[in-house]
């Protein structure tokens, strides 16, 4: 019997599926056919694998070769499945000398010439191969490190379909150290923008704390020129570095995206900053694209943060889909072929001009834009997406005499000093919050707040009364006590008192978006 399989992995979103590849070499006349739902680019595999065993001066017989790739319902896309298929055609025609075909994964595509070359999605991959119970994994040299990444599975790169062969044919495989390198230690390095480049804007920078500290989305607002792209720039940065989980996690995306995957090589281990143009399209913003689903914007901005400048300026769609993804923490992402999901956990910036011409807050020029204009502009950002936004910051520019005065000043908040806060609350939140299931104030639903954070009767005296009284609405009232529970965290005290109300009050900024730039 000329049967033989091996195994590959198939990826839809982050999720993998193990794909069962079986040959099988009949007597018939001589061909190559492929079997169960390959996309067009899997379809092509059957010219590679047979160039790449001929030209590798392996043997291809001239008979008919048959390759079922199974579950048939399960789609396959891409050329990662070649090395898989060119193995089991092997073991069909011949039977490996040791081989481990059976508790193996193989990831890559071939050359004509018989060389495997780097695929895209290799974490997620054999990530999926280890919870399937794979031992081994043999997956292109130049994707070795990333696919090291994942503890507990071997992994081997190969550069050539030969060497796949070796590693069956050889008495001992696993032992085979000198293709084993050590895991890739992720780097943390520091950028060169630091908060104390911000000159004059106090409040700004507390903002930023507290944002960063409690996960809170933030929205600047303020005429052009004020620093509201060079503020948001630096807030990655008071940002802790990434869990292993989440550096792992935001990897995986990084490694299946078709514009980012060679930077997945290495563990992401700072929260990335993604800047998208206000022309970005919705798709761009939530992924997708032909064959294997690529992932977005806001899938790459994963643990980190999603910056809009000029927000009001983007368009309906790409807002409403950013809504849907800051509801759910995920992008779906249908097909006819299936459901591609992908995380998208990020932190919200956004920056918007008081009014179309940006001069109503700017007290030395004249604002030309009628009430009707600068109302439509402020409606763009309305509704749901402004309202988990927790603090929206007036920024006023600051004149020469104050920027003189400033400009000296040595004792400014470094990043590294604000991270060091930022990092100390969320432990504190974390601690808090510890059962629920989340661990940032700003992520916390309502009805879980009231038990879980630590609040007197005479702390929330004031937004009572404001509820009464009908200036704050129900919603707003919650954003001022998740903000109060996080400036509470900064100062390390246990009891939110008046005082961290009244700040978070201040935070909060206007609630009715109609008045933004009142
Ligand atoms: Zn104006």
């Amino acid at each position: 019997m000329n049967l033989a399989k091996s195994f590959a992995i198939s990826l839809l979103g982050l999720s993998g599926t193990v794909i069962e590849v079986e040959a099988d070499i009949s007597s018939n006349l001589p061909g190559f056919v492929l079997v169960g739902l390959p996309d067009a680019s899997l379809s092509e595999a059957s010219a590679r694998v047979r160039a790449a065993i001929t030209n590798s001066k392996l043997q291809l017989p001239a008979r008919k070769i048959t390759v079922n790739l199974s579950p048939a319902a399960v789609p396959k896309f891409g050329s990662s499945f070649d090395l898989a298929i060119a193995m089991s055609v092997l073991a069909a025609n011949k039977p490996f000398s040791n081989s481990r075909l059976d508790v193996c994964i193989h990831i890559g595509e071939l050359g004509l010439d018989g060389s495997v070359r780097a695929v895209n999605g290799v974490l997620p991959s054999v990530l999926a191969a280890r919870e399937a119970g794979f031992k081994l994994a043999i997956v292109p040299t130049a994707n070795l490190h990333e696919a090291r990444l994942v503890s507990n599975i071997d992994c081997i790169g190969v550069g050539s379909l030969q060497e796949a062969v070796r590693i069956h044919n050889a008495p001992d495989s696993v032992g085979n150290s000198a293709q084993i390198a050590e895991p890739p230690a992720g780097q943390s390095v520091e950028s060169d923008k630091d908060i104390a480049d911000i000159v004059g804007q106090d409040l700004a920078v507390e903002s930023m704390v507290v944002a960063a500290a409690g996960g809170h989305h933030m929205l600047f607002i303020g005429s052009p020129g004020v620093g509201k792209t060079m503020m948001a720039e630096r807030f990655v940065g008071l940002l802790p570095d990434l869990s292993l989980e989440n550096a792992i996690e935001t990897t995986a995306v990084y490694s299946i995206s078709r514009n980012r995957g060679s930077i997945g090589a290495n563990l992401i281990v700072r929260p990335p900053f993604e800047a998208p143009h206000h022309t970005a399209s919705a798709i761009s913003l939530i992924g997708g694209g032909s064959g294997l689903p690529s992932p977005g914007l806001v899938s790459l901005a994963n643990h980190g943060v999603l910056f809009l400048d000029e927000a009001p300026e983007f368009q309906q769609p790409a807002l409403e889909v950013l809504r849907q993804a800051l509801e759910s923490g995920q992008v779906v992402i249908s097909r006819a072929a299936g459901v591609a999901r992908f995380p998208a956990q990020f932190q919200l910036l956004l920056a918007a001009n008081p009014c179309p011409c940006g001069n109503a807050l700017n007290p030395k020029a004249h604002c030309v834009c009628t009430p009707a204009a600068r109302q439509r502009y402020v409606n763009r950002l309305s509704g749901p997406l402004l309202d988990r936004v927790d603090i929206r910051l007036q920024i006023q520019s600051i004149n020469a005499t104050q920027a003189l005065l400033e400009k000296d000043k040595t004792d400014r908040l470094t990043t590294t000093e604000a991270r060091m806060r930022v990092v100390k609350a969320r432990e504190l939140a974390a601690e808090r919050l510890a059962g629920t299931g989340y661990s940032l104030n700003a992520h916390l639903p309502s009805a879980l707040m009231r038990r879980r954070f630590s609040l007197s009767k005479q702390s929330t005296r004031l937004l009572d009364v404001a509820l009464r009284r009908g200036s704050i609405s129900m919603r707003g009232y919650d954003r001022c006590l998740r903000l109060a529970q996080t400036i509470c965290d900064l100062d390390e005290l246990s009891v939110v008192d008046e005082s961290h109300i009244a700040r978070a009050v201040a935070l909060r900024g206007s609630e009715n978006s109609t008045r933004l730039a009142a």
